[in-house]
């Protein structure tokens, strides 16, 4: 099971779709992964903010393990302990009231965009669906989520597209304003645009916004799909702004690794999701839910205290950097652009899996989302590569 060998199977069978690293990676633990010929890595990937507890948290591993051993899945015409009690640990930690389980972001803001327009139909008619969102926004891969996402690249040669979304430049309230007419039933946004380049949306805009729609009975849709389960330092991000979205979307970090999509909404909206309006086969799996108590249970207060500690730290470590213009972002999800054209997010990632440290990119900017358990040793360790990479430039 060498790396050559598995990138040449790859080829063979899979769809290119992905601009892979050289790297095939067998086993984990914490921030440590492992590659087919045993060597070690640094993780700060967390795979794409999935690996909230980092690899096998023990808690994770006891949860997931149990539940697989004792009812691995039913279909949703049947009750089960594991998505009854996350649903309720969700609405309690964020104040919504409802929640529908699926099994990914892009699934999660369909739901959410489902809803909003079956609120907005049913209480201002049919031509009342249109849904704004922002330029630079990742919502997802599906046909509605990718039309969601404001960005031209995403929508070459997958057409036609879904009717009814329009895109506003973020941090713009006169667009915004301009663009809401009496057809439009939500705002969708992500509070920091994670693949649009970890650009965190100013406060005093989704202040703005959020009292904009209140008064127009216009639904505001966070996606929090990135941004959730303690990434930037509370359990969600919405907090940070002083704002209770209509809808929140959660995906990621909750499952701990285990693929779930989560849609929140407030009892207003819910109410119009009856019997046959919504459905997922997969959705609520008791091992993909048991995973994800497991993750919640994990991030309490002291926790969520632990992590907003080590984001400073990071944040700190990474603005002393040579070469290093800014650090974008919020919590464990920073972005950092750099002094120089010639200096790309993409060799500097190449140069830090050589030394073995993993990182992400999102656009120019080199993107860190490491596991919320990281150590101070392991920030340390992966400031030390960081400045061992961008000081030979
Ligand atoms: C990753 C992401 C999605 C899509 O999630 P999938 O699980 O890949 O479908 C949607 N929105 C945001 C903000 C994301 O970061």
């Amino acid at each position: 099971m060498d790396t050559a060998s598995l990138i040449r199977q790859d080829a063979a069978h899979v769809l290119p779709t992905y601009a892979r690293s050289p790297l095939a990676l067998v086993r984990g633990q914490g921030l440590t992964a492992w590659d087919a010929e045993g060597n070690a890595y640094l993780d700060f990937t967390s795979g794409i903010g999935v690996n909230s507890l980092g690899y096998c948290h023990p808690a994770w591993v006891q949860a997931v393990t149990q539940q697989a051993g004792t009812l691995q899945h039913t279909c949703n015409l049947y009750y089960n302990p594991p998505y009854i009690a996350l649903a309720e640990t969700l609405c309690a930690r964020t104040g919504l009231d409802k929640v529908f389980f699926g099994n990914s972001g892009a699934e999660a803001n369909e739901g959410a965009i489902k809803a909003a327009r079956k609120y907005s139909v049913d209480l201002y008619g049919p031509a009342r669906s249109g849904i704004i969102t922002l330029q630079n926004s990742f919502h997802g891969r599906t046909l509605a989520t990718l039309t969601a996402t404001g960005q031209e690249v995403f929508h070459r040669d997958f057409g036609p597209f879904p009717a009814g979304f329009a895109y506003v430049p973020a941090g713009d309230m006169a667009a915004l304003t301009a663009a809401a007419d009496e057809h439009t039933c939500a705002v969708l946004v992500e509070l920091v645009q994670g693949e649009g380049g970890v650009v965190a949306l100013d406060a005093d805009y989704v202040g703005a916004l959020a009292e904009f729609c209140a008064q127009k009975d216009i639904l505001l849709i966070v996606d929090e799909v990135q941004t959730g389960i303690g990434r930037t330092g509370t359990l969600f991000a919405f907090e940070q702004y002083g704002i209770l979205p209509d809808i929140v979307t959660s995906a990621k970090g909750l499952g701990g690794g285990l693929p779930i999509g989560a849609v929140l909404m407030r009892g207003k909206v819910a109410e119009h999701m009856g019997a046959g309006s919504h459905g997922s086969t997969f959705g609520a799996n008791p091992v993909a839910c048991a995973g994800a108590n497991a993750v919640l249970d994990t991030l309490d207060e002291v926790f969520l205290a632990g992590v907003r500690q080590k984001a400073a730290r990071l944040r700190a470590g990474l603005e002393a950097l040579p070469h290093v213009a800014a650090v974008s972002g919020l919590g464990l999800m920073l972005g950092l652009a750099f002094d120089r054209e010639d200096i790309t997010a993409a060799a500097v990632r190449a140069a830090c899996e050589r030394e073995g440290l993993l990182v992400l990119t999102a656009k120019s900017r080199l993107r860190l989302l490491p596991p919320l358990v990281l150590s101070d040793a392991n920030i340390d360790a992966a400031l030390a590569v960081l400045h061992k990479v961008l000081a030979a430039l």
